[in-house]
């Protein structure tokens, strides 16, 4: 394992060192809630491998680890009734926002009631 990893937060997380509340996972990716709930059911995917962001992928990569957006998406929804839509958003490069080094893609369902959130 490269000092990168083993000190990354969400590798740490994939390793089972850090908690987190799993939604989807199999050998290549892993989606858990975010620790910092934008709306309820807010969730990250990961690639398992150590991307830091998109910059980072093959197309090797991304059909290997997008792939599963669709998946996650559908089963956020599929678990409540009330998600009307939902927002992607992928923050890559500490410039555009990203905190964690570790490629993430945020998955942040949308209820009518929260109409007036950005
Ligand atoms: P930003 O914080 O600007 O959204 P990122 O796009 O890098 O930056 O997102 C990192 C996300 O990781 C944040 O939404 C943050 O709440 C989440 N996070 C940080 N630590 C944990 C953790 N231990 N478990 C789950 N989510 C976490």
């Amino acid at each position: 394992m490269s000092e990168l990893e083993k000190d990354c937060l969400f590798c740490k997380i994939i390793r089972g060192e850090i908690p987190s509340y799993t939604v989807f996972e199999n050998d290549d990716v892993k989606a858990f809630l975010d620790i910092s709930q934008v709306t309820k059911g807010h969730t990250l995917l990961i690639p398992k491998k150590h991307l830091e962001n998109i910059f980072d992928y093959s197309q090797e990569d991304a059909a290997k680890y997008l792939q599963y957006i669709p998946t996650v998406a559908k089963a956020i929804r599929e678990s409540d009734p009330a998600i009307k839509g939902m927002n992607l958003e992928v923050n890559n490069g500490e410039i555009a926002g990203q905190a964690v080094m570790h490629s993430h893609i945020h998955l942040i369902p949308r209820y009518s009631e929260d109409d007036d959130m950005v």
